[in-house]
């Protein structure tokens, strides 16, 4: 069996110009604050990549760039009043942040209603409680989107996903159990990972190792989903999976770059958008 390999990159398109039309026709554009603290090279690239993507669409996009040595109280203030501007209607804390700053002490201080990642308590909270959360974390919403695109049933599904952070693994999740399938939440304590993964129906690798799931990981015909951005020392992009032997025999595989990757910012770009209607009673 060849797998399909699944173009992120287009259903990403896809949905983007679908919210560049709807926004087209709004007098207040939404408006994206993204806080960038200290000079991470990778993060500044994630920014600078989400900034062009808000404006792609006709978004308006604030970056707050912090030096290196912002204290906590600064960084508190910088969110708290854009908390309070009635113009913001996302907020993104980029990170990670430097060492001496907490993320724990600032992912809650964003307003729920402005979480555009959905990592904040309440919002996180309500996700595992199967109620509805102003935004849902954007990696595992945007696998879902692909699973949607794919026509990919996800009830009565087995499925492994490997990596219990709680930006992907955690949330996804909950949200593929709300969606009816038999999540197995494995990591780095998981001690028979491949007899996991070779019962299951769809394999999700969110691990942060260069082709961790080999091909004798999965079964026949599964559905791989690649989440792992790696980057070796010559600044080549990798994923969690083996590609080149898992696509001869996966049914379906995202690739990496243009599989997951893209998903994310559009999901980032949509959850902006929904935050935005409900902050002006459009919902
Ligand atoms: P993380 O880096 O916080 O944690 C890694 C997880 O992998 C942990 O839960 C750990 O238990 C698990 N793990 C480590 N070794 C393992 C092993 N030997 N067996 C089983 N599990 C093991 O996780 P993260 O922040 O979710 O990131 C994971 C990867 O996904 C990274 O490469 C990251 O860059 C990437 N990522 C990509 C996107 C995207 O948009 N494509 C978004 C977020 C993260």
């Amino acid at each position: 069996m060849t797998a399909k390999i699944i173009n992120g990159k287009e259903i990403s398109e896809k949905i983007l110009n679908e919210i560049k039309i709807k926004v087209e026709n709004l007098d207040i554009k939404p408006t994206l604050a993204v806080i960038s603290v200290g000079n991470n090279s990778a993060s500044e690239i994630y920014v600078r990549n989400k900034e062009n993507r808000a404006k792609e669409v006709g978004f308006n996009s604030i970056v707050k760039k912090l030096p290196e040595e912002t204290s906590k109280d600064e960084l508190l203030s910088t969110i708290e009043k854009l908390n309070q501007n009635p113009d913001i209607n996302g907020i993104l804390l980029q990170l990670p942040l430097p060492k001496h700053l907490n993320e724990k002490d600032f992912l809650d201080k964003i307003s729920p209603i402005k979480d555009v990642d959905g990592f904040n308590t309440y919002n996180a909270g309500k996700l595992f409680k199967g109620e509805t959360p102003y935004a849902i974390p954007c990696t595992p919403k945007g696998i879902l989107k692909i699973f949607e695109e794919e026509k990919i049933e996800l009830e009565g599904k087995t499925i492994t996903v490997i990596g219990r952070s709680n930006i992907v693994g955690k949330p996804l999740s909950a949200l593929l159990t709300m969606k009816n399938a038999t999540v197995i939440l494995a990591h780095s304590k998981t001690k028979n990972l491949k007899e996991l993964s070779k019962i299951s129906d769809i394999v999700i690798a969110a691990v942060g190792k260069s082709g961790f799931l080999k091909e004798d990981m999965i079964k026949e015909g599964a559905i791989v989903i690649d989440v792992g951005i790696n980057r070796d020392n010559d600044g080549k992009i990798t994923g969690d999976v083996d590609f080149d032997t898992i696509v001869k025999k996966a049914s379906f595989i995202t690739p990496v770059p243009k599989g997951v990757g893209p998903l994310t910012i559009a999901m980032l770009i949509s959850n902006t958008y929904e935050l935005y209607k409900i902050q002006k009673g459009l919902e």
